[in-house]
């Protein structure tokens, strides 16, 4: 009897065959085709993602709120899960600071000129008007825009509420068990083509980009993905050992379908479902994981961090500016703070970025000279995003229940 491949099995395949058609596509020079007859179908998939995101943001917070059981104990898993996020991040940006500027000290970074690109900045309105605009005036319109943030809002304070209505609350209950029953369904019915939308997408970045590989960026990009993986290396390995107790090797096998699916989808927050199903076989509370995978795919960017750093540092050269240590420092908070408020979803990262130029004096139309390749770079740092979420997940579960769940 033939053995059905699993999951993982199956998106390792169709991310070669996807490099392996798009390579054919590039060197034959049909990468249209990619573009016109593939990728329509990995954004139908990624559409499906997106489609059931708000529901599975809303549902599983509320539903890990009311499993907590206590509002003292959600305080404490939230703290946890907030110290877990800005403690990597800013160790991302380190990283991400001291690899472009040895890159820089070596000249390896091409200087290059701007042409004629204009570029709208994006302001940074102060923190202030941030953190007003996190609490929504209308829940509906928090959902038709899929606004994360506050999704987030609206699932802490109706599960809080939830809880403190105690007994009169159980009407609320069912419904969001039931309600999440039925998403989940759905949702592994949509993992499960998966590879679909892997195989098409991988073919047409490959098939696309295959040129900017090898172009003058090559250097830039390779300081970004060297970035990316000692993050991995020092950060997540260290924290899945030392924290979750589990061995890294363990930790990347069992991150490795979100991973690729990171990848090739550029979305934290479409990853979101395959994030939860990998951090919940690796043993995180499924009711922890079901708080912190969304407030993590929403406000924990550690590969964003490092891809703002990185930039932020290469543009300063090709613009003439001199970072000072102060400026750096100030690079660090504000691309943490951008990090977080960096959406989810592909190309979200470049506009943020514009921020953190326009803070530092580095005219923000220099954003021309990196906008092409984005998507090579955010392929990379959305991979470190949820990896980040997904170790989160797993080292809150250990700090809060002081074992891993078995939840095979
Ligand atoms: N695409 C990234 C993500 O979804 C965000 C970014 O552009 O940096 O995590």
């Amino acid at each position: 009897m033939k053995k059905k491949l699993s999951l993982p099995q199956q998106i390792i395949i169709a991310l070669i065959l996807g490099v392996v058609v798009g390579l054919v596509c590039y060197f034959t020079q049909t990468a249209e085709f990619t573009k016109n007859f593939l990728k329509p179908f990995g954004d139908i998939f990624v559409n499906l993602l997106k489609f059931i995101v708000v529901p599975v943001v809303l549902l599983s917070m509320i539903q890990g709120i009311l499993a907590m059981g206590d509002l003292r104990k959600v305080g404490t898993v939230g703290g946890k899960t907030v110290g877990f996020f800005m403690g990597t991040t800013a160790v991302a940006c380190v990283i991400g600071l001291v690899l472009a500027n040895l890159f820089l000290s070596l000249d390896l970074f091409p200087t290059l000129t701007l042409g004629d690109t204009t570029y709208e900045a994006k302001q940074f309105d102060g923190f202030m008007s941030v953190l007003i605009g996190i609490f929504p005036t209308n829940m509906w319109s928090a959902f038709v825009n899929a606004n994360m943030l506050q999704v987030i809002v609206i699932a802490l304070f109706l599960g809080g509420a939830m809880l403190a209505a105690g007994e009169k609350s159980q009407m609320c209950r069912d419904f969001v068990d039931s309600a999440y029953a039925v998403i989940e369904k759905l949702m592994a019915f949509i993992i499960s083509l998966s590879p679909i939308g892997v195989f098409t997408y991988m073919a047409w970045v490959t098939a696309m980009q295959g040129a900017e590989i090898l172009g003058s960026l090559a250097l830039v990009l390779l300081c970004a993905y060297v970035g990316y993986f000692l993050h991995a290396i020092i950060v997540y390995s260290f924290s899945a050992k030392a924290f979750a107790g589990m061995s890294p090797i363990a930790f990347f096998k069992g991150a490795v379908p979100a991973m690729i699916f990171a990848f090739t989808s550029a979305s934290s927050t479409a990853t979101l479902p395959v994030s939860k199903e990998c951090a919940d076989k690796m043993g995180a509370d499924k009711d922890i994981s079901s708080f912190v995978l969304p407030l993590g795919a929403t406000i924990h960017m550690d590969g964003t961090a490092i891809y703002m750093c990185v930039a932020t540092v290469f543009l300063a050269t090709c613009a003439g500016v001199q970072l000072t240590l102060t400026q750096l420092i100030m690079v660090v908070a504000i691309a943490t703070l951008s990090a977080i408020g960096t959406a989810g979803t592909p190309g979200a990262g470049v506009i943020m970025l514009t921020m953190v130029l326009g803070t530092v004096g580095i005219p923000v139309d220099y954003i021309g000279l990196i906008i092409a390749v984005d998507r090579l770079f955010d392929m990379g740092r959305t991979t470190m995003n949820i990896t980040g979420d997904i170790a989160g997940a797993l080292c809150v579960t250990k700090w809060t229940n002081g074992k891993l769940s078995d939840n095979k």
